[in-house]
Formats: C-alpha cells, sequence, structure tokens
C-alpha cells in the first residue's frame, strides 16, 4: 500500500455510520458495510437513519465528494480496504449479563476470506478481554491472505457529540501485536494524531479494558451522586447543593456528578454487565463486586421516581392523567435502548397511569418499542388535563421552558424533575408543586 490507506467500517450504526462518515471527512477513502440493506439504502441516499447532530450535513458532503459510499457486499470490501473497522454491536445476552458476541462473529467470518494481503482488521466494538486474542489467533490459524494482522482500537464517542468525539477525540488507543499493525493504524488516523492526539499503544487486554474500565468509572460516579441522593432524602439535605459542593475539589470535579433517574442507554447498563461476567469467567469477580451495586442503585433510581410520582398524586396512579417529557436515554439522541424514561413510563402504565409523552426525537423509536404509550406532537400537547408532569430526559427544550406554557393546560400544577434539570424556585413561583429526587420539597 502507498499513500493513504483505504477504509472500510463493517456495521453502520451509531457508531460505525458517525466514524465511517468523519474517516471520509477526514480525507480518507470509504466503504461503509451492514447487513441491514434498508440502513445502507439510507445510508446511500444520504438519510442518517438515527439522531446525530451535524452528522446529516458532514453525510451529504462526503457523499458528494465520492470519498464515502456504501454496499451490502464483503466481497467489495475485502477488495477496497487496506484497513476494516469493526463496528457491529455486542448487546447484552438475554437472560445474562455477559455480552452476545455473535454479530462481531458473523461479521468477521464474513470478512476473513475476502481479505486482501497485508490488509488489518480493527476492532472498534466494545468487547469483553480475550476476544481480540481469540480473534487474532483465529486469523493466524485459518489461512488468510499472507500478512494480515488484527488490531484493538476501542471507541469513546458520545451519542449526541459523536461527529465531534470522531474528529477529535481526547485520545486514540491502539491494542496491537506487531508493528506493522501500530504502523498501518497511525495511517489510518494520520490526520487525528497530528491534531494533535495522544496515542496509548498496548496489549490487545489493556486496549479492550480501557474502554470497559472507562464505562464502569463514568457509571460509579453517576451511581454515587445517586447513592447521596438516596441519603439526602432520608436526611433532608439537597443533592444538588450536595454535587455543587464536592464539584468545587479538583480532586473529585463536577461531571457525572449529577443525581438523577441514572443512566441507561446502549453502553453503561451493559458493558458493566458484561465487564461483570468476564471477570467471573476469569476468576477476579470480587474485583468488580462493587459494579453489582452500582447497577443496582442505577435500577433503584428508576422505582424511586416511579414512587415518588405516586406519592406526589396522593398514593395511586389509577385513573392520574400522567405526562412524560422525554423518551431518549439521553438528550440529543434518539437512542432508546435501556431508556430510563420509557422503563417509568412503562411501571406507571402496569400501575393503572394514562401516560402521554413526547420527546423531540425518539418518539418513532419509543413508538417501535411501545407502542401502548400515548405519543404526542409537543410537550403542550402532551401536557393537557395532566394530574403530574414527570420531566425525564433532559433536553434543552424541556430545561429552559417557562412553566406559563403548561399552566394554562393541565388539570393540576405538579412536576417532579427526574434529572434535578429545572428551576424549583421557577416552578413554585408559578403555583407548581416541584419534587426531584434527593431534594427536599
Ligand atoms: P448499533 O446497534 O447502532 O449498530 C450495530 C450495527 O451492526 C447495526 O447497524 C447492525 O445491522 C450491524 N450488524 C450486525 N451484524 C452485522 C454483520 N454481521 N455485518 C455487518 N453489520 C452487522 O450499535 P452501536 O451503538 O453502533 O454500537 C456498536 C458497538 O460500538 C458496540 O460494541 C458498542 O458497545 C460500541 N460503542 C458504541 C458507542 C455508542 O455511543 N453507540 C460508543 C462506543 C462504543
Amino acid at each position: 500500500m502507498t499513500g493513504r490507506p483505504r477504509l472500510t467500517v463493517i456495521g453502520t450504526g451509531y457508531l460505525g455510520a458517525t466514524h465511517a462518515v468523519c474517516m471520509a471527512e477526514l480525507g480518507f477513502e470509504v466503504l461503509g458495510l451492514d447487513v441491514d440493506a434498508a440502513k445502507i439504502a439510507a445510508l446511500a441516499s444520504g438519510r442518517v437513519p438515527f439522531y446525530e447532530p451535524g452528522l446529516p450535513e458532514l453525510l451529504q458532503k462526503n457523499l458528494d465528494s465520492g470519498r464515502l459510499r456504501f454496499t451490502t457486499s464483503m466481497a467489495e470490501v475485502g477488495a477496497f480496504g487496506d484497513v476494516h473497522f469493526l463496528c457491529v454491536g455486542t448487546p447484552q445476552k438475554i437472560g445474562e449479563y455477559a455480552a452476545d458476541l455473535t454479530y462481531l462473529d458473523a461479521a468477521f467470518d464474513a470478512l476473513l476470506p475476502e481479505l486482501r494481503e497485508g490488509a488489518l482488521v480493527v476492532g472498534k466494538s466494545t468487547v469483553p478481554a480475550g476476544t481480540a486474542e481469540r480473534l487474532a489467533d483465529d486469523l493466524a490459524q485459518r489461512g488468510t491472505a499472507r500478512g494480515v494482522e488484527l488490531a484493538w482500537n476501542p471507541e469513546f464517542l458520545r451519542e449526541g457529540f459523536a461527529v465531534e468525539d470522531t474528529l477529535r477525540p481526547d485520545r486514540l488507543v491502539f491494542g496491537v501485536r506487531a508493528g506493522a499493525a501500530e504502523a498501518l493504524l497511525r495511517a489510518a488516523y494520520a490526520p487525528v494524531i497530528a491534531a494533535p492526539t495522544p496515542v496509548v499503544v498496548c496489549d490487545f487486554a489493556t486496549a479492550q479494558l480501557v474502554k470497559v474500565a472507562a464505562n464502569a468509572f463514568l457509571a460509579t460516579k453517576i451511581s454515587f451522586i445517586n447513592a447521596m441522593a438516596e441519603v439526602c432524602e432520608a436526611t433532608h439535605g439537597d443533592v444538588k447543593k450536595l454535587s455543587e459542593a464536592l464539584s468545587y475539589d479538583s480532586r473529585i470535579g463536577g461531571r457525572f456528578l449529577h443525581a438523577g433517574l441514572g443512566f441507561g442507554g446502549g453502553c453503561l447498563p451493559k458493558d458493566i454487565r458484561a465487564f461483570m461476567a468476564r471477570a467471573g469467567e476469569l476468576g477476579v469477580d470480587q474485583a468488580l463486586s462493587f459494579l453489582k451495586e452500582v447497577d443496582a442503585i442505577n435500577q433503584r433510581r428508576r422505582t424511586r421516581m416511579v414512587e415518588l410520582a405516586r406519592e406526589s398524586l396522593g398514593g395511586s396512579f389509577t385513573g392520574a392523567n400522567v405526562t412524560i417529557l422525554g423518551a431518549a436515554f439521553k438528550p440529543n439522541s434518539d437512542d432508546i435502548r435501556d431508556s430510563p424514561a420509557l422503563e417509568v413510563a412503562a411501571a406507571i402504565m402496569a400501575q393503572g397511569g394514562d401516560v402521554a409523552l413526547y420527546d423531540p426525537v425518539a418518539m418513532d423509536n419509543a413508538r417501535r418499542v411501545h407502542p401502548e404509550i400515548c405519543y404526542r406532537d409537543s410537550a403542550v400537547d402532551a401536557a393537557r388535563g395532566a394530574d403530574i408532569v414527570l420531566h425525564l430526559t433532559e433536553w434543552s427544550e424541556f430545561r429552559t421552558m417557562n412553566p406559563s406554557a403548561l399552566t394554562p393546560v393541565v388539570a393540576h400544577k405538579r412536576i417532579v424533575d427526574g434529572r434535578n434539570a429545572l428551576d424549583p424556585q421557577l416552578w413554585r413561583d408559578h403555583g407548581w408543586t416541584y419534587r426531584a429526587l434527593g431534594r427536599p420539597h
């Protein structure tokens, strides 16, 4: 290979589509592949099949430039690429904590016979330690084209900031066994490295662990402050003030220290569970037993939110109109995987409440999974006749909403702020009863 390596991206979901578009934006020729033909048709026609700010514009620009193409043919991918990024899903196995690697194995198996001499296969999916070693051994044993190598390059992008995080990541992690793999990976990231971006070169095990360790740390920080919220409720303390005071301590910092309904999504919950499962297999389950509590605290926030709403209604949801603001697991995303908001909505319906929900972008996804919920086109529409309003995803549209927009349409002026993101005084000044997790009322 001379000049810039040609890149392929296998699996064009949230991670892969963003990676393909951004690598084309950085000047590489990129070919994206997915087994979902509808997704490939959408991307090829310039439509991003999920919500990610800034991505549609870059997709169109790079399709127009001719640098970015999409296909469903693995033979085309093998013939085209010098570096192949594996970005397929690694969800939680049904009924188990462990990661389901069947999609990764299927993609790898399909790619192997198509690889050209000297190609590099780069795993980006989040996987349990040991996966890269297994795939590298497989690659060596199966007699593919000469000089084919594997590397592991975990991804840290945040949905909602995925373009920025891909173009300007905090760091790159290269898990490699051979110098040739590192050199090719450096060529594939040359513009990012030149930014400059720190590169950590390490063995496979460490590279795989960096990703799950990062998510375990972030989940722990969130659950720590949510545990403090539980204590605040018992002591009539105010967790918002508590976290503010903690945040001025430079050893602690304020990020990921916001008490509320906790984390969800397609990464943190399943990653900490897969991490625990793998630690168990390795005989070091004690080292990660704290993550069980981190997970339990997080799940308790959802239950507590339902209880707080029920308490605020006087003890029962039966016949109550409940407005839910938010369906996505976090703002600036339409991702509803393990969404706390939707779990709360479902629990309230199961207890006899009538739920009307509004989310700025995630309602189509939510409707597919929860057709039983009533969806409305705006916050005001959702709040008509409400006995209580629950703020469950902190979209800026909700954070900046003036209570006077909802006051004329609700039946009762009650709001529970599941994200501790609204101004309690403002709502109280408008005559609302404001409740929040971990705060006095
Ligand atoms: P996703 O479900 O949005 O996308 C996965 C894609 O892989 C889908 O489009 C699916 O059709 C495709 N796929 C499945 N089997 C395939 C096969 N055999 N060949 C080709 N394509 C196949 O998932 P995602 O959120 O993009 O996550 C992908 C991986 O990246 C996961 O391991 C996840 O943990 C990790 N990750 C995700 C994020 C994030 O913010 N979403 C961030 C960092 C890491």
